[in-house]
């Protein structure tokens, strides 16, 4: 294994030099959006100042380098989940985008009245929302799966929600707002066994452990750049084998069509068919770059690295009288989310800020998660890779100070 070296690591962001307030900088909200290797930095840099041009349809040598360029991202990332095609890689702006483009280009053309759409409530709002507006539209009925006391999803539930009319399973890997692993690969095994289609939201999976999307055998996987390492604006779609072919397209326009009369449009194979217009060429090639930089790591590393982080701050925190812990799953990921006593989440975050410590406070999009646990908002500090036992120490001396500043008790 390969030897993983948190002093180089650190040295590989250069945001992270930087002083918050007149403190070190000690950046707790990657679970929001992380920060960017230099190598990535350098990478845009370099696209954007002697490589761009547009994609696809060039007989410059700057295009087709460009186009070599985005479709070796798509490669990268194809290899990255484990697909079994780059042509399984739809590049999409973002998560969000991606759960939309499923909900268009699949949902709509094979749901019908009655059919059935499970999510989970550990849910971020954009699993959430197209799915409602889709059940609006075609009269398909959501169903939830609950979660206990400890943020874990009711599994014996999930299997009796599971049923003929169910038509897709629609679940986080890991919970955004609470930290929750999610066992995906016993839940899509399921929803196969009554045919239905999945697809999971791998947004907070993807940047800290790794992820095989055909061991998983499911039929979507989704997430975003911006969380891994990238830069924003890019994102992804894996399309399973399955599914492509049951999938009408999304947005209309260039680059998506293979030929267009005013009497008819023939449509592009996926992935172009997908991606209609000029796609995020620099968003793509960053992705790529991040890509490479996380694999360099090593991604069993990281997952190791942040779960040693992860149990210390458990640790720590559970030192301090009046903190509550929200989501103590058994298997969890990257996020710890609180309540100091009864002091607003959003005062903590304020005050921790002046101390240098960069928190989340929220709902964290997960507003039926917050409905579960009776809090209006909860703060949330959430690891990556450049994270350390010192980041974790000056998060607990600082919600000390808070308590201290702040508490009626
Ligand atoms: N799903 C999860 C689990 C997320 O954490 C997020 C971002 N907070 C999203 C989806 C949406 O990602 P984006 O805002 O990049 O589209």
């Amino acid at each position: 294994t390969k030897a993983f070296d948190i002093h180089q690591i650190r040295q590989d962001f250069p945001i992270l030099q930087q002083q918050a307030c007149g403190k070190p900088l000690v950046y707790l909200d990657s679970a929001a959006s992380s920060q960017t290797p230099r190598v990535v930095i350098d990478r845009l840099h370099r696209y954007q100042s002697s490589e761009h041009s547009n994609v696809h349809r060039s007989v410059h040598s700057l295009g087709s380098n460009a186009t070599l360029a985005f479709e070796g991202a798509r490669k990268k990332v194809a290899e990255f989940i484990n697909a079994g095609s780059e042509k399984e890689i739809v590049f999409t702006r973002g998560a969000t985008d991606s759960v939309n483009l499923v909900m268009h280009s699949f949902g709509r053309r094979n749901l019908r009245s009655g059919d059935e759409i499970i999510v989970t409530g550990l849910e971020h709002h954009s699993n959430i929302v197209p799915w409602q507006m889709l059940c609006e539209e075609v009269g398909a009925v959501l169903r939830v799966v609950p979660i206990d006391a400890r943020g874990e999803l009711d599994l014996a539930a999930y299997h009796r929600l599971l049923g003929p009319r169910t038509r897709l399973v629609a679940m986080t890997q890991v919970s955004n707002s609470i930290g929750t692993v999610n066992p995906v690969q016993d839940m899509v095994a399921s929803a196969r066994k009554v045919g239905a289609v999945t697809l999971i939201d791998g947004a907070q999976a993807v940047p800290h452990m790794p992820v095989d999307v055909r061991a998983l055998e499911c039929d979507y996987y989704l997430f975003s750049g911006h969380k891994m390492c990238g830069p924003t604006g890019i994102g992804v779609l894996y399309t399973g084998p399955n599914v492509q072919e049951r999938m009408g397209p999304y947005l209309g326009g260039g680059d998506m069509i293979l030929r267009v009369t005013f009497e008819k449009t023939v449509y592009n194979v996926p992935p172009q068919k997908f991606e209609a217009g000029t796609p995020p060429i620099a968003g793509a090639i960053g992705l790529g770059a991040a890509v490479d930089y996380l694999q360099s790591v090593g991604m069993r590393e990281i997952q190791q690295y942040e779960g040693e982080l992860l149990d210390y701050a458990l640790e720590r925190i559970a030192e301090i009288d009046g903190v509550r812990v929200i989501g103590t799953a058994r298997h969890k990921a990257s996020v710890l989310s609180f309540m100091v006593d009864d002091i607003h989440p959003h005062d903590v975050g304020s005050l921790l800020n002046g101390y240098g410590v960069a928190i989340r406070a929220g709902h964290h999009c997960a507003q039926p998660v917050m409905d579960h646990f009776d809090v209006p908002a909860t703060a949330r500090a959430s690891f990556a890779l450049y994270n350390t036992l010192d980041d974790v120490d000056a998060l607990i001396d600082g919600v000390r100070n808070v308590k201290r500043i702040l508490s009626s008790q």
